[in-house]
Parts: C-alpha cells; sequence; structure tokens
C-alpha cells in the first residue's frame, strides 16, 4: 500500500476513544464470522438431521460444513481485502498524478466538494487550499476519495482470523451434536445454537453501546430462520429423495 499521509478520522478524539472503536470494528468482525459458523452449520446438521440420516452422517456433514465455511470465510476475506487495496492504490496512484499535473484543478475540485457539503465558496477555497498546503494527497484521500485511514492491508491476516472466527461459532453445534443422541438432535441443537445466537448478539451490541435486547433478538431471528428453512428443506427432499 502507498504510504499516505492522511489522519485517522478519529484522532480528534480522546485517545481511549479512538482505540474503543477501533476494538469495536475487531469484535464485531469477530462475532460477525462466529454468527456465521453457527448459522450455516447448525442449519446444516438439522437439515441432515431431518432427513432420516444417521449419526455419523450428522456428525459428517457438520465437519465439512465448518471446512467448507472456514475457507470460504478465508478466501473471501483475503480476496476483498486485496482487491479493495488493489483499487484504493490505484485510486491514490490516479490522484498523485493529477496533484503533480494540475493543482489549481485539484483545488478547484476540493474546493467544489466542501461547497456541496454546505461551506460557502470562499471559505471553501480556503480550507482547501490550507488543507492542500498540509497534505494535499491526504485531503483528496479522504474527502474526495473516501478513502479514511490507511487499513494495513494484510490480506492473509484477515483471511486467517476469519476463518477462526467461523471455526469457532462452527464448533459450537458441532461439539453438541457429538454430545446428543441423534433421537433429541434437532431440539437441542436448534435450541442451543439460538441461545448461542443470542448471546454473541447481545455481547456485540453491548460492546458497541447499543440495545442488547435488539441485537440478540436480531441474529437469533435470522438463525431461526435459517435454521427452520434448512430443516424444512431436509424434512422435504428427506422423504421424497
Ligand atoms: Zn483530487
Amino acid at each position: 500500500m502507498a504510504p499516505v499521509t492522511t489522519r485517522c478520522p478519529g484522532a480528534f478524539l480522546r485517545h481511549s476513544e479512538w482505540h474503543r472503536t477501533d476494538r469495536i470494528g475487531w469484535l464485531r468482525a469477530a462475532v460477525l464470522g462466529a454468527n456465521d459458523g453457527i448459522v450455516s452449520t447448525a442449519s446444516l446438521v438439522l437439515g441432515v438431521a431431518a432427513a432420516d440420516a444417521t449419526h455419523a452422517g450428522v456428525m459428517v456433514a457438520g465437519i465439512a460444513s465448518l471446512v467448507a465455511g472456514a475457507m470460504s470465510m478465508a478466501a473471501g476475506e483475503y480476496v476483498s481485502v486485496r482487491s479493495q487495496a488493489d483499487s484504493e492504490k490505484a485510486a491514490l496512484d490516479l490522484e498523485r498524478t493529477e496533484l503533480d499535473t494540475d493543482v489549481p484543478g485539484e483545488v478547484r475540485e476540493l474546493t467544489a466538494i466542501y461547497v456541496g457539503r454546505g461551506l460557502d465558496p470562499a471559505l471553501a477555497g480556503q480550507v482547501a487550499q490550507q488543507l492542500m498546503a498540509h497534505d494535499a494527497l491526504g485531503a483528496h484521500a479522504r474527502d474526495e476519495l473516501g478513502i479514511s485511514a490507511m487499513h494495513s492491508a494484510r490480506p492473509i491476516q484477515a483471511a486467517a482470523t476469519s476463518a477462526l472466527a467461523f471455526s469457532v461459532g462452527a464448533a459450537l453445534p458441532l461439539a453438541v451434536v457429538a454430545l446428543v443422541p441423534l433421537a433429541s438432535l434437532v431440539p437441542v441443537v436448534s435450541g442451543t445454537s439460538l441461545a448461542f445466537l443470542a448471546f454473541l448478539g447481545g455481547l456485540a451490541a453491548r460492546v458497541g453501546g447499543a440495545s442488547v435486547a435488539k441485537g440478540a433478538m436480531r441474529v437469533t431471528f435470522w438463525g431461526a430462520l435459517a435454521m427452520a428453512l434448512t430443516a424444512g428443506v431436509g424434512k422435504v427432499f428427506g422423504t421424497v429423495v
């Protein structure tokens, strides 16, 4: 990633607050990955169980779901981080060229952006000039391209983190499958999985300063829907096929 001296948007916040928002982003990604793992593995397990599979068959399906989901998360995250970094680099390269070749045009461009945000033209021109004198590329990156802080693009790390979060989530319903007899598998797996989801949804909401009940209910609702649909499909195809 090209070095850009853009200030992070939270730099005006107190130091501790900036780190708090930073941590929320990281934690939210981890919780979302774990949610995915719970929802998709529990749904798959319920679908296979509803189709009258053996206990071993359900277990194999659950393990396959964990591995496939973790790899799919890793690949998706890697590609997403890389392509985001590539397109940001291309946009910054173009911006750098424009700043080298057409400073007055770039001042006009930034001025127009600030006028669009509500400054009067004289003040907007002054702001554009002062910000560009301080850090021209940074000002354009932030206010024209919407690239705020430089995400230190570490695609392998992002991929590994997503895969790990998904695996931890998927391991929860999988552990329940391993411990519970086939006969009571459907109610116990769906019940515990919804409880895990409610807990994680509430935790994420609490850390983010939002309503715990709302956060828990939202994720539980979607989880229940996914499980009910998959179990229904398993039931239907299990009797037909
Ligand atoms: Zn520009």
